[in-house]
């Protein structure tokens, strides 16, 4: 993975207090040549917690500016924030294009915006677990059609509330693969979440669901979705134990589509194809983690 992609700093109150330039000498130490810092955004006025307060974005540009003219003959630095789609701010993220120096903005949608203002933080907890999908993924299509942001950043985190799988899933998550490959959008598929189904059990932060109709986007659509890998570091260690990821979901990537192309052979030459052994070595695999 040559490039470092979603880093946090410590303006965002629940990252490590590493100076900046420690993400970069870290992700060169990786053997990295592009690093792009996607801290939580501020909105105005400070109205969440949990990210850089406003008055610290000139800064937070500034410093990154500085590092990027310093590292350039080894690293290219990317600015980027991270922030929620919420319909009411709209005037706010091109004031955030047009104002500073930003490279790209990522949509990360932790909450959604009710049509009242509200936000869904503070809803009733049994209603905010039925609801949380389809808003936030309404909130994130919408945010997709602007043409304001680059990339979605985990997808997937959106069903985190919910145990099974259901058609309804399978509905927003196509509706929200289809409009990010129409509007050029990038997908994260983020290894902070991916990390967390390897290590603890019944986590739902990733959904290989959700990947895997990307995958049959990707081998049936002309125009594909693109996608990319995000470490999500809140520190310079976690850039160094989440990379390795990378890896494994590329492998298991190309396991799937061999698996899909030997499906569709199979139904033409049955004999002398081992299907059952693809997907014997996959399970192998994902339990050798
Ligand atoms: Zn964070
Ligand atoms: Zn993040």
């Amino acid at each position: 993975m040559n490039h470092i992609f979603h880093v946090h700093t410590w303006r965002c109150k629940h990252a490590s207090d590493e100076v900046d330039e420690q993400y970069i000498k870290t992700a060169l130490s990786l053997g990295a040549n592009g690093i792009t810092f996607t801290d939580h955004s501020p909105f105005p006025e400070d109205i969440f917690n949990n990210r850089m307060e406003l008055s610290q974005l000139p800064e937070y540009v500034e410093s990154l500016k500085k590092l990027r003219s310093k590292y350039k003959s080894q690293i290219a630095v990317q600015i980027g924030l991270e922030v929620e789609f919420l319909p009411s701010m709209l005037d706010f993220y091109h004031q955030l294009k047009n104002d500073y120096d930003l490279d790209l903005l990522v949509i990360g949608q932790h909450f959604y915006e009710h049509t009242d203002g509200k936000f869904s933080f503070a809803d009733e907890k049994e209603f905010n677990k039925l609801n949380e999908f389809s808003g936030c993924g309404t909130a994130m299509i919408q945010g997709i059609k602007t043409g304001l942001f680059s990339v979605v950043a985990h997808p997937d985190r959106i069903f985190r509330r919910c145990k099974e799988w259901t058609p309804e899933m399978t509905g927003m998550a196509e509706n929200i693969i289809k409009t990010a490959a129409e509007n050029k959008v990038i997908m994260e598929c983020n290894l902070s979440s991916y990390e967390k189904y390897v290590t603890k059990t019944r986590s739902t932060y990733w959904r290989n669901e959700f990947w895997q109709l990307v995958e049959d986007f990707n081998l049936s659509s002309e125009v594909p979705v693109e996608v990319i890998y995000g470490v999500d570091a809140h520190s310079s260690e976690e850039m160094i134990s989440r990379i390795k990821y990378a890896d494994t979901l590329q492998y298991l990537s190309a396991m799937h589509n061999i698996n899909a192309l030997r499906k569709e052979a199979l139904s033409k030459f049955p004999d002398g194809l081992t299907l059952d052994e693809i997907n014997a070595e996959i399970d192998a695999y994902r339990k050798g983690l």
